[in-house]
């Protein structure tokens, strides 16, 4: 072989190579609150999955067809293991869930979110109840996996975070903070239908997006509701003002991303990620 041929078998071997590595380096798709993306057919008529009964999000993208599945913060590390239905068929799908470093946070909030009063505390059961329904109702509208940045702002709490609320221990948090003033738009990230609002305990005002199969996004925290139940929306459509309302600790958007009833990480649908992981990662 020519220098220059072996100078070109090397370019040719390493530029496509470098180009998935850029393009996944801040991927890192397999972990809790992540996405394992599987391939389920070369076949575009993408075919339902069930797992215990729940369908699970199914799309087909460059005639191919693949399942998403969201990945519990509770889920092991290392090998895990789901069954999953497809027309009558079970398969058993493998995935390794990696480790990832989530930050501390301590916040402060009016001690009535700490230690609600009796009273309070059978409106937060009803609120849970009706959260409970939304979260379980199933849209099968074809989801818009590209999304958008729901608010200007700054970044101020990231998935996964362990959080303190005046020195105890809460739940890790579930979605992505965008501290903006109060008044500040809200946009859909993605298209789809307002399948709850309300005024709730702790989510104070708040709206929740069914984007179809599955993924639902929930604003709260908000100053104003600009939508309706039922109401079906557009990506880049007002839908409410940044506010400060319920457990909050100032002016902020609490966005969560709901994926097979699990909370994962908004942030992995924004810039393309997901469409980037389909068409340079899966087979
Ligand atoms: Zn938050």
């Amino acid at each position: 072989m020519k220098p220059f041929s072996l100078f070109l078998a090397i370019f040719i071997f390493f530029i496509p190579s470098s180009v998935i590595l850029n393009a996944s380096s801040n991927v890192i798709l397999n972990t809790k609150g992540g996405v394992y993306i599987h391939k389920i057919s070369n076949d575009k008529l993408t075919p339902d999955a069930f797992l215990d009964n729940q369908q699970l999000l199914t799309i087909s993208y460059k005639d191919k067809s693949y399942l998403l599945y969201g990945i519990p913060y509770g889920m092991k590390l290392g090998k895990n293991n789901i069954n999953i239905m497809i027309d009558d068929n079970s398969y058993n799908l493998h995935f390794i869930v990696k480790p990832k470093f989530f930050d501390v946070q301590n916040i402060i909030v009016d001690k009535k979110y700490i230690k609600p009063s009796l009273e309070n505390k059978n409106r937060i059961d009803t609120e849970r109840r009706n959260l409970k329904v939304a979260k379980d109702y199933w849209y099968n509208n074809i989801p818009d996996l590209s999304f958008i940045i729901p608010a200007d702002g700054i970044t101020t709490g990231r998935f996964g975070t362990k959080r303190f609320y005046n020195g105890e221990e809460g739940n890790p948090h579930n979605g992505l903070d965008i501290g903006a003033k109060k008044g500040t738009l809200i946009i859909a990230p993605s298209g789809g239908k307002i399948i709850l609002t309300g005024n709730y305990y702790y989510n104070g005002k708040f709206i929740l997006l069914d984007h179809g199969k599955g993924l639902k996004s929930i604003f709260i925290h908000l100053d104003e509701i600009l939508v309706k139940k039922g109401q079906v929306v557009s990506k880049g459509e007002n839908i409410g003002k940044i506010g400060n309302t319920g457990k909050s600790s100032g002016p902020h958007l609490h966005w969560s991303l709901l994926l097979n009833k699990t909370y994962i990480n908004p942030e992995y649908f924004l810039s393309n990620q997901i469409i980037d992981y389909f068409s340079l990662k899966v087979e």
